[in-house]
């Protein structure tokens, strides 16, 4: 595969000649190298997509969404290679990868008919003579960065609206994480996509950020990944007052109440909080229990949790693959140390699992009960192997404890009482609540969080909304 950057419809190394390594957080060997690129070279990606945009804002939507629907199946027709490489880079078992790029091909899908859907309006004006006209256009360049965890889906879920709607893009991945979007790169030159519309580039994440952030041709930019880096880049956005879209860190929390079906919660605890490692932004992370239900539950999920398998992704039977790198489990085991300092109890899991001739990067997947508010477990994003349970007497106190977080991306929660699923998931504040479901992402639904998790909304019609401008034409007769 390419492992040098797209600028332009070329295929580039950095100035400087620097590469970087890339290495499979499994086995810890190098894959490959790809160019250390920085702010010049974050210039001329910007100089390419924005001499692109006037062609490509005036394609009809419908060969515009052509052209991304046909990425889309590309990505599938390939999907077996790139969730091999998504495996090789990223370390997720090889079937959450071909999960992923069918979701991230779910987004280009959508997006390829909802750009046909920009509807504009006329609204009756206040004078005979006049009419009021309101449009809808591309907002211009969008420079989108992204984090490791979902190498594919998070640029799928902003490159399909973006393009849809007329605006070239300009990409920066994570450093652990380029190939896949590179592929992607390589997968839109190949269908037609014209030269620099699809512009990506790899390297030093401040300098290229910087670049894009001091350049007034920038005019939006969605941000997945962590609330302090969104907060660093929401500041720097101020001075050219860039559009922002910002996709921060979740801490979700997992509600179970004494009337829930508890096969249903105890499946839906275990795939949502072990997927990708513990590793996603809304990954249940704080369960929260009703004293009635809270043994029954914790000893389902701690059987659950016992029958998964630790071990490379590509592993037949593997569920849990490594975590990204040194510091994420260094990271796992400080929460973890903490909980149990504070009085919390293990109940499986615990420690790291040490697989010859891999990575020493393998934790356990975890259960610990007694979680309170004082651990770190019940503040910070483990982004791990690791549940938490703590116990709640009335639905009062349940939605206290599940809303005493800065964060406000996902949360769950498990009744079969009507009545009280619309209270709570009224109550709850976060923009993605999963009743009575542990899986609420798909591409036509509106993504996003609330409070420290950002705002911007992704999926469905409402990530139009993102890359367009409104105008309207007063319009004298
Ligand atoms: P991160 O450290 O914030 O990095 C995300 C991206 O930002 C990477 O491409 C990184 O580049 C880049 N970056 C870092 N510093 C930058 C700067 N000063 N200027 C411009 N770009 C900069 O996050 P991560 O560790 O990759 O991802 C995990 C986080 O993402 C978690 O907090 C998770 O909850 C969040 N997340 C949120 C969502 C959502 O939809 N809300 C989805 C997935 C993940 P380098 O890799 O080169 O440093």
């Amino acid at each position: 595969m390419r492992t040098e950057c797209l600028i332009n419809g070329e295929w580039v190394g950095a100035d400087s000649g620097k590469t970087f390594e890339v290495t499979n957080p499994a086995t810890g060997r190098v894959l490959t190298s790809v160019p250390r690129m920085g702010g010049a070279e974050a210039r001329r990606a910007v100089d390419a997509a924005f001499a692109a945009w006037p062609a490509w804002r005036s394609r009809t939507a419908a060969d515009r969404g052509k052209l991304v629907g046909e990425l889309g199946r590309a990505m599938m027709r390939d999907q077996d290679r790139l969730a091999g490489l998504m495996t090789a880079e990223q370390g997720k078992p090889l079937g959450e990868s071909k999960g992923e790029i069918a979701y991230a091909a779910s987004f280009l899908e959508w997006a390829s008919e909802e750009g046909k859907r920009l509807y504009g309006e006329i609204i009756p004006a206040s004078a005979a003579g006049k009419r009021i006209l309101v449009l809808r256009q591309s907002v211009g360049v969008a420079a989108i960065i992204t984090p490791w965890n979902f190498p594919a889906a998070m640029i799928t879920r902003k490159l399909g609206p973006a393009l849809a709607c007329g605006c070239p893009v300009v990409i920066k991945p994570a450093e652990d994480t380029p190939l896949s979007a590179l592929a992607i790169a390589e997968l839109a030159e190949e269908v037609g996509i014209p030269a620099g519309v699809v512009n990506v580039i790899t390297g030093e994440a401040k300098a290229i950020g910087g670049a894009w952030l001091d350049d007034d041709r920038v005019r939006k930019l969605s941000f997945t990944g962590s609330t302090e880096v969104g907060r660093v880049l929401m500041k720097g956005a101020s001075e050219h007052l860039l559009r922002l879209s910002l996709e921060l860190g979740g801490h979700a929390p997992f509600l179970v109440f004494d009337d829930a079906d508890l096969d249903k919660a105890v499946a839906a605890a275990t795939a949502c909080k072990f997927r990708n490692a513990g590793q996603t932004c809304i990954c249940a992370n704080r369960f929260i229990v009703q004293e009635g239900i809270h043994d029954a539950f914790v000893e389902r999920f701690a059987e659950a949790i016992n029958d998964l398998k630790v071990g490379e992704g590509t592993g037949d039977g593997v569920s849990i693959g490594p975590l990204i790198n040194d510091a994420a489990v260094e990271k796992v085991e400080s929460h973890v140390r903490d909980a149990i300092g504070k009085g919390g109890t293990v109940r499986a899991g615990g420690e790291r699992v040490r697989i010859d001739g891999l990575a020493d990067r393998f934790y356990a997947p975890t259960l610990i009960t007694g979680m309170t508010p004082e651990m770190k477990i019940f503040r910070e994003e483990t982004f791990g192997p690791v549940a938490a349970v703590t116990r709640f007497k009335d639905e009062d106190e349940g939605v206290r404890l599940a809303n005493d977080s800065e964060y406000g991306l996902a949360a769950y929660f498990f009744t079969r009482d009507a009545s009280r699923l619309m209270r709570v998931a009224e109550a709850l504040e976060y923009g993605i609540v999963g009743a009575n479901d542990g899986g609420p992402s798909t591409a036509q639904a509106p993504f996003g969080g609330v409070k420290h998790s950002g705002f911007g909304r992704e999926g469905g019609r409402y990530v139009m909304d993102e890359y367009t401008e409104i105008k309207y034409v007063s319009w004298g007769l």
